[in-house]
This record gives structure tokens, C-alpha cells and sequence, in this order.
């Protein structure tokens, strides 16, 4: 029964696909030593993109970017997205744009006077 290739997909390998490339991916196959799920996917979604311009389906990017700077990242998760952002606003002091997959951006700003916590 381990033979069976299909038998993969329902035991939870994250598998990858693209219509623009009309492929499919079974990241188990193609990336080892990489936590199940999402982080695999990650890396080979920000990997595809860098090759091809485009992301996989099912994946749409958090997109930072600095107002003030021509500085900016894509990220595949809220978490590091507005990590990056809140870095570089309080590094720079610069307001940082966070447009969401979804479309409800937000912006993090480089002002950190109003902080009392
Ligand atoms: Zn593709
Ligand atoms: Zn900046």
C-alpha cells in the first residue's frame, strides 16, 4: 500500500499547484527537512515567484512598503510582514504600508510618540 503515490495527498503532504504553469508540486518530494504545511509551502511559493514572476495558486503575498524609502518585502504571512514593517518604522522612523492578502491595508507608523505603554 505504500506504493501508492495518491495515497500522499491524504496523509497531509502539501502539495503546490500553478495554473499559470499548469504543474503541480508535491513539496515532500521537492524540499526536505522542512516543517509540514505552511512553511514549506512558503518557501517554495517565494521561490516560484522568484523564478517566474508569479506566485502558485492559493497563495497571495503580504505586501510592505515604505513610504518614504524605496525599501519593501513580500511576505507569506501577517506575523513577518508586519515584523519587517515595525523594524523598519522604528529604525528609520519612516511609515510603513501593509497591504493585506485580503485587501485591508495597514500602515505602520515611524512615529513613536504617542507610545506610552
Ligand atoms: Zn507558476
Ligand atoms: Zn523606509
Amino acid at each position: 500500500m505504500t506504493d501508492d503515490s495518491f495515497a500522499t495527498d491524504e496523509a497531509g503532504v502539501p502539495t503546490v499547484s500553478c495554473t499559470r504553469c499548469d504543474r503541480e508540486w508535491t513539496l515532500d518530494n521537492e524540499l526536505d527537512n522542512l516543517d509540514p504545511g505552511s512553511h514549506a509551502i512558503e518557501q517554495f511559493a517565494l521561490d516560484h515567484e522568484r523564478h517566474t514572476g508569479h506566485y502558485p495558486d492559493d497563495v497571495t503575498p503580504w505586501i510592505v512598503r515604505c513610504r518614504r524609502c524605496p525599501d519593501g518585502e513580500q511576505f507569506l504571512a501577517e506575523r513577518p510582514a508586519r515584523r519587517w514593517a515595525e523594524t523598519h518604522a522604528r529604525h528609520t522612523r519612516h511609515a510603513v504600508r501593509i497591504e493585506a492578502p485580503t485587501g485591508a491595508d495597514d500602515v505602520v507608523s515611524g512615529e513613536n510618540d504617542e507610545n506610552h505603554s
